[in-house]
This record gives structure tokens, sequence and C-alpha cells, in this order.
């Protein structure tokens, strides 16, 4: 048959003949042909096992091929495949019925998108006419999406590559306590959030701003949890100038801190939400921007100017539903926590003879190692941006995991630790060997 034609050596040729990949010059670039995958591993065609410690792109927290969340696709796809986002479609109701029970507070009605991106988009624009203001505050350490809007709130260095980009966006510092950029001061204005929004607020006018966006625990960039208090604080200074928040829950929701939203660690409930990747696994396409009881209130008598043709595409959603229901049924959540706990207690055990260890932050199955040449000047081990030879120190850790069958990735010297919430404990202590070596490597090249 035409599949056994398609070996693994000519799936990798048509790749790199025909398929752009993301963020790459792409003649740089080799990648594995996968071949398959189940629960926490996935293999090559010569039979190669690796263990997923990212989740791909952090998205798939129910592991590869999960049997429930596959047949739920087959049967929509059997009943339904499509129908027009203007229609009412069972899939799509009892999602978005499941959202309005499962997101905080008061969070009600939903727009679902095809991914995260164009979630952040529509919550922007809806946050623009909600409340007739134009600029909209984001973090440097920050990633929204690749769109334009999404892209230019982004605050990592990809963002530059599509300036000018949307106007009206403003930028805040990050609570990032480990490397301060106020020098963390006892009590911080940047870390404790508020005091810095003000003074931002103050300059910009605060009957300009419709919204500050940020996420609850930064993913991408560094894996930045916020100190107590401070998405709180963020809320406050929100509230006394009727400027929407946001909360961009597309990486950090649905378990992946060990509860469902990273903001219930905090009990702060933003007037938008915006999720993908684990509300369906990734299995199809999938993001969702929900909304507060007042938003949704004003949409009963307001247009919604967004529109997509896959908006609440049914087996988007049927994969959605089985998704939280496989969430519930199989206490995953509880799984992640669990799961989280002896990652986080394996890792410190690790920091006590590690010396390149700086910080290890996490929660859940949320977590980044921060890797440093030196622990008291905390001189990263490769810096911010490091691409080409500068990043080689923390490209050659993780091609070492590679061979070791351990996938891994990293934000410049942060190593990321995100495997699908079903992961179980012997896999996590699989994990933890191969990171005990690969440390190794890192004190005896890199550090001093
Ligand atoms: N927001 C956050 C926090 C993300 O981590 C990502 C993707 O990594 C996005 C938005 C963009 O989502 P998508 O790639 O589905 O557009």
């Amino acid at each position: 048959t035409d599949s056994d034609t398609w070996t693994g050596q000519r799936v990798k040729e048509a790749d790199r003949e025909y398929v752009i990949h993301s963020w790459s010059v792409q003649g740089a670039l080799d990648p594995i042909p996968v071949a398959g995958g189940a629960g926490s591993w996935f293999w090559d065609y010569e039979g190669r096992k690796y263990l997923d410690f990212q989740s791909q792109l952090v998205n798939l927290n129910l592991g590869h091929q999960h049997p429930r969340l596959v047949e739920a696709i087959r049967q929509q796809a059997e009943q339904l495949c499509y129908i027009g986002p203007g229609f009412a479609e069972r899939s799509r109701a009892e999602l978005a019925e499941m959202l309005a029970e499962l997101t905080p507070g008061d969070l009600k009605m939903t727009f679902f998108t095809t991914g995260g991106a164009a979630a952040n988009e529509n919550a922007i624009r809806l946050a623009r006419h909600v409340t007739g203001r134009q600029k909209v505050i984001a973090r440097y350490r920050s990633y929204h999406g690749a769109t334009n809007g999404a892209i230019s709130l982004t605050g990592d260095p990809r963002r530059w590559s599509a300036e000018p980009g949307m106007p009206g966006v403003v930028r805040m510092l990050d609570p990032y306590t480990y490397r301060c950029p106020a020098g963390h001061p006892d009590p911080c204005p940047v870390c404790t959030g508020g005091p810095h929004l003000e003074e931002i607020l103050q300059y910009e006018n605060p009957n300009t701003v419709a919204a500050v966006i940020v996420e609850p625990v930064t993913g991408t960039n560094g894996l930045i949890y916020p100190p107590d208090g401070y998405l709180r604080s963020l809320r406050e200074v929100c509230d006394r100038y009727g400027i929407m928040l946001i909360f961009d829950e597309v990486m950090a929701g649905f378990g992946r801190t060990g509860t469902w939203f990273a903001c219930d660690h905090w009990d702060v409930v933003p007037d938008i939400v915006t999720t993908a990747k684990g509300l369906n696994s990734g299995y199809v396409p999938l993001g969702a921007m929900t909304v507060s009881s007042r938003i949704s209130d004003w949409l009963k008598d307001n247009m919604f100017w967004g529109g997509l043709t896959y908006a609440g595409h049914p087996l988007a959603c049927a994969s959605g539903v089985a998704s939280l229901k496989i969430m519930q049924d199989e206490h995953v959540v509880e799984n992640a926590k669990a799961m989280g706990e002896r990652l986080g207690a394996g890792l410190a055990r690790l920091a006590e003879h590690h010396p390149s260890i700086g910080e290890i932050r996490g929660r859940g199955l949320f977590y980044g190692v921060e890797l440093v040449k030196d622990r008291e000047s905390r001189e990263p081990l490769v810096p911010f941006n490091a691409k080409g030879p500068a990043a080689a120190p923390v490209g050659r850790l993780l091609k070492t995991a590679m061979e070791r069958g351990l996938y891994l990735t990293a934000n410049f010297n942060v190593l990321r630790l995100t495997p699908p919430l079903v992961i179980q404990d012997s896999e996590i202590d699989l994990a933890l060997d191969v990171l005990d070596d690969v440390l190794k490597l890192a004190d005896e090249q890199y550090v001093g």
C-alpha cells in the first residue's frame, strides 16, 4: 500500500522539502519523524521511544491517543463533522455550559476559536468595545500568540519580527522575583503588582486603558509564579479604573498547575479568561474566550464584532466535552497535583548537589528550572535571547536528554518540565534520573 512507502526517511525528506516549521531557519532543522504515541510517550519509525516531558506544546494534557477522547471525536465525526457557527449545536452548547461551571467566579458565555491567539484577539477587541477605550497593558515576559494583535501583546523577542504591530499596547514589568528589574526592595512595587500598574496608569491616563492582560503564571517565558497578593492587587487597580482584567490561561489552565485554573490558587477572577491547549488536549484545534456575567449581559444588547468559519467546530467542541469529562472522571487535576509534588520533591533533592540549579519554580506539573553558571551571582547559564553558539550549552543538555529518551525544551536558561497530567510515578522518577545526569553535565562543563 501507499502508506508502506512512507518510511521515516521518506517522511523526513518530504517534510524538509515542503513543510515550513514555526519560528525556525528551515535549513537548520533536523526533525524526528514521529510514527505514533500513547500516554506520556511517542516514538519514531525505528521504534525509539521518548518520554514527552513537554506534553508537546504544553497542550497534550491527557497524553497521546487517550482512547476515550479518540472515541468521542470518532462519534462526533459520524454524527456531524461541521455546521456553521450560526446554528445551535450540541457539543458547542454543552462545552460552553461546562465552561461556565468550571471557570472561576461568574465567568459565563464563551466564544470558541481555533486556538489561543484568536481567543486573545477577540478578548482585546471585546474589551475595547465594552469600555470604549483603546490601550492594552501587557507584560514583557509573556507569550500571547502569533497573530498580529496577539504577537503585539507578547513581550518575548518573537514580537520584534512583527513590529510595529497593533497600536495601543503599553508594557508592564513582571513579578520575576529571582531577577527583579526593580531590585526587589521589600515591599517591591513591581512584584506586588498594583503600585507598578498604578504608576503606569498615571502616565498613560487610565481613561484610555481598556484592558490589562497577563498570564496568571507565565508559561513559555520562564515559568514565573507571581507572589501571593499580586493578582488581587492587579484586580483592585483594574476595578478602581473600570479596566477589564484578562487572564490568558491558554497554557496554565485546565489542571496544569494542580488546580483547574492557575488563578484559582489566589481566588482572583478576571473579566475575561482565554483558554486553548488543555481545553481539549489539542486533539483538534480549539480555543475559547469566556466572559463575565456583566459582559455576557452587555452582549445581549450590543454587537459581538468577531467571527470565524470554525468558531465552535463540532469536532473540536466534542473533544472538549470529552476531555473535561475525562479530567473529572479520572481525577486528572488531582493526579497533576500529586505528581507535581513528587516532581517538586525530586527536583529539590537534585538542587542539593547540582550547583547549576539556580531556582526551581512550580506547582502541579508546571515547573521551571532556572540554570545558572554561578548561584551567588545568578549569572544565567545562557543569556536572555541566546541564539546559535550562545545557546549551545543548553542545546547540548537538551540533546543529551533526548539521547536518553527524555523530550525536554527550554526558554533560554530555564528548563521547562511540563509532562502530561496523566503521567505516573515511575515516569516522573525516570525523568528525574535522566535530569540528574543532564545536570551533572551542566555542573561539570558550565558552572564556575
Ligand atoms: N497564550 C499563551 C499563554 C500561550 O502559551 C500560547 C501558546 O503557546 C498562546 C497564547 C497562543 O496559542 P496558539 O498557539 O494556540 O494560538
